[in-house]
């Protein structure tokens, strides 16, 4: 079993593949907002981590910790995001930081925390429940991950999380929502996926993806 310690680095580039990947599912995510909601989801997402990325070379520079990194990254994404994924997504951000202050490389145990922490964020703003249809129907089983002992390998373990809340975000096709803009459809949001529970899974496999090259560099 590999014990992965995470660096900086591996965070700022974390952050610097967000911008190429959120372009890339842009359309996938705008067209899911525009079944159910306003249809704005992927260009939220682009406009917040286009200006994650201008100022990330300054952050990487400035600031003293990790925890300042995710802090900045969140306030970031908190005042350039629109609609509710950018409290929520900014919530989750400045929150993952809070229990690394001081620190400039993390475990995985400690990572796997900051995420925990960014979750709890999340539902303390947002307030919804498993089977809302909310971003909270894929975070919430993968934190059921997060929490087991089993995996132990780290690559295992953030695989599970990453599937478990992909599935998470499946579970939302049949549900009628009971937060945010889609609730006012009623019935016609059944059959329509959650464009935050999709973006949330998805933004984890770009922190799947750099981890894979952490453990096997
Ligand atoms: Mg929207």
């Amino acid at each position: 079993m590999s014990t992965i310690v995470l660096d900086r680095e591996y965070f700022i580039n974390v952050f610097r593949d967000m911008l190429p990947f959120v372009d890339e599912q842009a359309e996938h995510l705008q067209q899911l907002d525009s079944e159910i909601g306003d249809g704005d989801h992927g260009i939220n997402l682009t406009i917040g981590f286009r200006e994650v990325t201008k100022q990330l070379d300054t952050i990487n520079e400035e600031a003293a910790d990790i925890s300042t990194v995710f802090k900045k990254i969140g306030m970031i994404l908190l005042g350039k995001v629109g609609g509710s994924s950018g409290p929520l997504y900014g919530s989750f951000f400045m929150k993952a930081g809070k229990d690394v202050t001081g620190k400039d490389e993390v475990t995985f145990d400690e990572f796997c925390g900051m995420l925990i922490n960014g979750i709890e964020a999340i539902q303390l703003r947002g307030k919804a429940e498993i089977g809302d249809k909310t971003m909270i129907d894929a975070f919430l089983p993968g934190v059921d991950v997060l929490k087991q002992d089993k995996p132990e390998d780290p690559i295992e373990k953030f695989t599970a999380f990453v599937e478990a809340m992909k599935e998470g975000a499946e579970s939302t096709i049949p549900l009628v929502a009971k937060k945010g803009r889609a609730m006012r459809l009623g019935e016609r949001a059944v059959g329509h996926k959650d464009p935050g529970a999709e973006s949330a899974w998805m933004m984890m496999e770009v922190f799947l993806k750099r981890l894979k090259e952490a453990a096997y560099a």
